[in-house]
């Protein structure tokens, strides 16, 4: 992994610490003994101490004494996936996404103005807007039939130094960004929600407000419709007006952005008690950190009812997998569905396994489907390590993430799986682009999709 790449975007200059809202209690509480280091995707690919959660909280500490970030500290950071893999293998307790929080404003401030303006852009304007984003998902799949793609590379030379990161952002979106069916063929959520209302047979069940995503919405409808139609038999779903999640702004050290977007977010979902479900993990965990990401601002920290109201949203937030796993019965697994099993494995996403501590619900639901005879479990070896997607990582540190997401496929190849499962549009991009890469036949799906397998396969 060169230094050079994961210092890309971030003019050399250092950057005051004196706000550098970290304890030293959270940064002491690491006691150096390494036994993370086993599940940091970076550290594995690199094998560099620097690219290792011990190295990058080692590197804050003593950028936070020495009251600046350096160059140096940057990259450390800069290369961390953000996967949390290390959260959950330390055995003390360090809250590794704190510290990483704490540094992220820092280093946006690294970035140069033309793709910090860009990242800014797309975050409050195109992720936010449907038919922005779906025009951006046409405009890419045109560069790509019309064989364009290494169009931006070529310009690349062109261009001042200043443009040159927001030219390799574009050029590798060209590069990265699958036309899925649904893009080909988009169907209305809203239709689908009041076409299952229309045939539920219960007024009396419980309300459950759907929140559709922005990549998963426009890039993965089909997702979002196979989760729709699973859960309509035992809730009654609603579409409130709603907006992006805010995560790829807070992840880019744009936490004004995201405020606002979390703001509009518990405005629209307060009209009831229901539970809010979420089809894809990186919206999930931002959805349940609402409280901790308003606590965290100095202009609503004060504000004690919008701090409660997030609390009160935050709790009503479940994965997909959390309601659907909770309405499945044993006795429906009695009956056994004969043909041919696609042998399926489980890819975790960080979002969900790490972020959010859902484990057991996944499993559940695959369980249930291998029970009734629809698919057959297979192992993913180290099925909780990152793929390397990261939201926009995968842009910008795109070696590594691509290193990453290369060890991940060595895994998927190992274990013979025909279907790989999980839980992430991000991850479902990524996984894509790995099996293509390596032509293997591998069908790539979220949890709803082999959920609604039972709906099409009904006995
Ligand atoms: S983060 Fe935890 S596991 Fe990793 S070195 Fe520090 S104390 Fe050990
Ligand atoms: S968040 Fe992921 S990439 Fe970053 S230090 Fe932790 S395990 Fe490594």
């Amino acid at each position: 992994m060169s230094s050079s790449e994961q210092g890309q975007g971030q003019s050399a200059k250092l950057i005051d610490l004196s706000s550098l809202k970290v304890s030293k209690e959270l940064l002491s509480s690491c006691i150096h003994c390494g036994l993370c280091l086993p599940a940091c995707p970076t550290y594995l690919v690199s094998g560099l101490e620097s690219q290792s959660p011990r190295g990058r909280i080692l590197a804050v500490a003593k950028s936070a004494e020495e009251g600046s970030l350096s160059d140096r500290a940057a990259q450390h950071l800069s290369s961390c996936l953000g996967c949390l893999g290390c959260q959950t293998a330390c055995p003390s307790g360090v809250h590794y996404e704190e510290i990483l929080d704490s540094v992220r404003p820092q280093l946006a401030a690294r970035r140069t103005p033309l793709l910090a303006t860009l990242m800014r852009f797309s975050f409050a304007k195109v992720l936010p807007n449907y038919w922005l984003l779906r025009l951006l998902g046409y405009l890419l799949h045109f560069v790509q039939i019309l064989g364009l793609t290494k169009l931006p590379y070529l310009l690349r030379a062109i261009f001042p130094d200043s443009f040159k990161v927001a030219v390799k952002v574009i050029a590798k979106l060209c590069d990265f960004v699958t036309f899925t069916p649904s893009m080909r063929l988009p169907r209305s959520l809203a239709k689908e929600i009041e076409r299952t209302r229309k045939k539920s047979r219960s007024e009396k069940m419980p309300p459950l407000q759907f929140f559709r995503g922005c990549v998963m919405d426009v890039f993965y409808n089909h997702v979002n419709l196979d989760a729709v139609r699973v859960l309509a038999s035992s809730h009654n779903l609603q579409l409130p007006k709603q907006t992006c999640c805010g995560a790829l702004a807070h992840h880019a050290g744009d936490s004004d952005l995201a405020v606002k977007l979390a703001i509009a977010n518990i405005e629209s979902f307060q009209n009831t008690d229901g539970e809010i479900v979420v089809t894809s993990a990186g919206c999930g965990a931002m959805l349940k950190s609402y409280e901790h990401l308003l606590q965290g601002w100095q202009e609503t920290a004060l504000n004690e009812d919008l701090i409660e109201r997030a609390r009160l949203f935050a709790g009503r937030v479940r994965d997909f997998s959390e309601v659907y796993a909770a309405s499945l019965k044993d006795s429906d697994a009695d009956e056994f569905i004969s043909g041919g099993r696609k042998k399926v494995a489980y890819h975790a996403a960080c979002h969900l396994a790490h972020a959010q501590g859902v484990r057991s619900q996944p499993e559940a639901i695959l369980d249930y489907l291998s029970k009734v005879g629809l698919i057959e479990r297979v192992e993913l070896e180290n099925s909780e390590h990152c793929c390397g997607s990261a939201g926009i990582y995968n842009l910008i540190n795109t070696e590594t993430s691509l290193a990453v997401l290369d060890a991940k496929m060595d895994c998927l190849e190992k274990c013979g799986a025909d279907v790989v499962v999980t839980a992430n549009p991000g991850c479902l991009l990524q996984l894509e682009a790995g099996v293509k890469a390596r032509r293997q036949n591998v069908k790539v799906m979220h949890l709803a999709e082999a959920a609604a397998l039972k709906n099409s396969n009904p006995g």
